[in-house]
C-alpha cells in the first residue's frame, strides 16, 4: 500500500508500526507517520477539549489593567475591534482570522472528523473535512496569540497593575491542548481509515499533496478521490508564484522594521516603539527570555524566512543538485516556524484595548504593524506555494 513522501516524491510502503513509533522517509527524512498510541481516542479527546475552551476563552475576560483609578479589560475580540476603531482594517480582519474565527473552523472540522471515524460514519465529505483540517491547522493561532499574550502582560505589568482573567487562563488550557493535539494526531492513520492506499498502478504515477496517495497520472487535473483535492504531477507556477510572494516580502521587510508598532500617548508625549526599540525597552525591564523571543521570531526568523526561500528559488532556476538535503530541511524549518513570528503583532491586539485611558494614556497601533503582519504572511504562502519535488526532480530521481 505505498504512499509518495510529499517532500522529495520517493514511492514509498510503510509496515505496519507499533505505537509511539516514526517511519521516516528513506530519502529525504521526513517523519511520513508518527503513531501515538494504537486508537484515535486520544486525539479526539484533546481536540474536543480545545474547541471547548475555545468557547469561554473569547467570551471571558483575558486581562485586566488599572490606572489612575480607573480599570480596563480586554476580551478575545478586543483587540480586533480596537485595530479596527484605529483605521486599520486589513490588520483587523487578518488577526480576526487567525485568532478567532479559524481556531474554531480547525478544531471543529478535526473533531467532527476523528468524531465520524470513532462512530464508524464514513460520510462522502470526511476527506475533504480532515483535509480542510490540516490545511488550516497553521493558520490558527491559538498558541501563538498565548505567547503574544504572555509577552503584553510581561510589557504592561512592568507598568501598571495588571491581572489575568478566566478568559486568559481558558485560552491557556485551550493553545495547551491544540499542542497535545498536534503530538498525539496521527494523519496517515486518520487518511487509511477515511479511505485505504492501493498498490502502485502500472505506468506513469502522480502523488496528491494532500494526502499522500499515488494514482495514475491519467487522473491529473481530477479530485483526489480520498480527499477531493485537485490532483497536481507538481504545483503548477509552483516557481513564480513563490518568487511573486517572497519579492512582495521583501518590500514589506523594511517598513516593518522602520515604521512604528505602536505609538502609545501619554501626557508626557507620544513614544513610537518599532520592533527594534520594543525588544530595547524589554531588554531594559531585564525580561531577557523575552527579548530574545522577540529578537528571534520578529527580527532574525522572517529575514531567515525570505532569505532562505530566495535561496531555494536560485537553486531550482539554476538546476543545481548541491545540497539538497540541507534545502529540503530548510524548506521545512521555514514552514514550521513561520506562524511563530506573528507574536509581536499578537501582543499589540493584546495591548490595544488594555492602554486606553484616554488624555493620561492611550495605545495606537502603527504603520510598522500592518507592514509586519503582511511581511509574515506573504512568506507563510511563500513557503506553502513552494514545492520541494522541484528540488529532487533536477536531482534526475525517479519520482510519483
Ligand atoms: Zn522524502
Ligand atoms: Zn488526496
Amino acid at each position: 500500500m505505498a504512499i509518495a513522501c510529499p517532500d522529495c516524491a520517493t514511492l514509498q510502503t510503510i509496515p505496519p508500526l507499533p505505537p509511539w513509533s516514526v517511519a521516516r522517509c528513506r530519502v529525504c527524512g521526513l517523519a511520513l507517520e508518527r503513531t501515538a498510541g494504537r486508537t484515535i481516542d486520544g486525539a479526539l479527546a484533546f481536540a474536543l477539549s480545545a474547541l471547548l475552551l475555545l468557547v469561554p476563552a473569547n467570551w471571558l475576560p483575558l486581562m485586566t489593567v488599572s490606572f489612575a483609578g480607573a480599570a480596563r479589560q480586554s476580551v478575545l475580540g478586543s483587540g480586533v475591534w480596537v485595530l479596527w476603531q484605529q483605521g486599520w482594517p486589513l490588520l483587523s480582519i487578518q488577526i480576526a482570522f487567525l485568532v478567532l474565527i479559524l481556531p474554531f473552523v480547525q478544531f471543529g472540522l478535526l473533531t467532527g472528523v476523528l468524531l465520524a471515524l470513532r462512530l464508524g460514519y464514513r460520510p462522502g465529505w470526511l476527506g475533504r473535512a480532515f483535509r480542510w483540517a490540516t490545511k488550516l491547522a497553521p493558520w490558527a493561532m491559538p498558541d501563538v496569540f498565548l505567547l503574544g499574550c504572555v509577552v503584553g502582560y510581561s510589557r504592561v505589568v512592568a507598568m501598571l497593575p495588571a491581572r489575568v482573567g478566566p478568559g486568559g487562563w481558558c485560552l491557556a488550557g485551550a493553545a495547551l491542548f491544540s499542542l497535545v493535539t498536534e503530538a498525539t494526531l496521527d494523519p496517515r492513520r486518520v487518511w487509511r481509515m477515511i479511505a485505504p492506499e492501493h498498490a502502485v498502478p502500472a505506468g506513469p504515477v502522480l502523488s496528491c499533496r494532500s494526502c499522500d496517495m499515488v494514482l495514475p497520472m491519467e487522473r491529473e487535473d481530477r479530485p483526489c478521490p480520498r480527499c477531493d483535492a485537485r490532483l497536481r504531477a507538481r504545483e503548477p507556477d509552483s516557481l513564480t508564484r513563490t518568487m511573486a510572494l517572497v519579492a512582495a516580502g521583501f518590500l514589506l521587510y523594511g517598513p516593518a522594521n522602520l515604521y512604528p508598532m505602536t505609538n502609545t500617548f501619554t501626557f508626557e508625549g507620544t513614544v513610537h516603539h518599532t520592533i527594534y526599540s520594543g525588544i530595547e525597552q524589554l531588554v531594559q525591564a531585564r525580561l531577557w527570555p523575552l527579548a530574545v523571543l522577540i529578537f528571534c521570531t520578529s527580527i532574525a526568523i522572517p529575514f531567515l524566512k525570505l532569505a532562505g526561500l530566495t535561496w531555494l528559488i536560485l537553486s531550482v532556476r539554476r538546476a543545481s543538485r548541491a545540497a539538497l538535503l540541507a534545502r529540503t530541511r530548510l524548506h521545512r524549518f521555514i514552514e514550521k516556524i513561520g506562524r511563530w513570528s506573528n507574536i509581536d503583532v499578537f501582543t499589540i491586539a493584546v495591548f490595544a484595548p488594555l492602554i486606553q485611558f484616554g488624555d493620561l494614556a492611550s495605545s495606537q497601533a502603527g504603520q510598522g504593524a500592518n507592514a509586519f503582519l503582511l511581511v509574515v504572511m506573504l512568506t507563510m504562502l511563500a513557503s506553502i506555494t513552494f514545492d520541494p519535488r522541484l528540488m529532487w526532480d533536477l536531482a534526475g530521481r525517479r519520482n510519483g
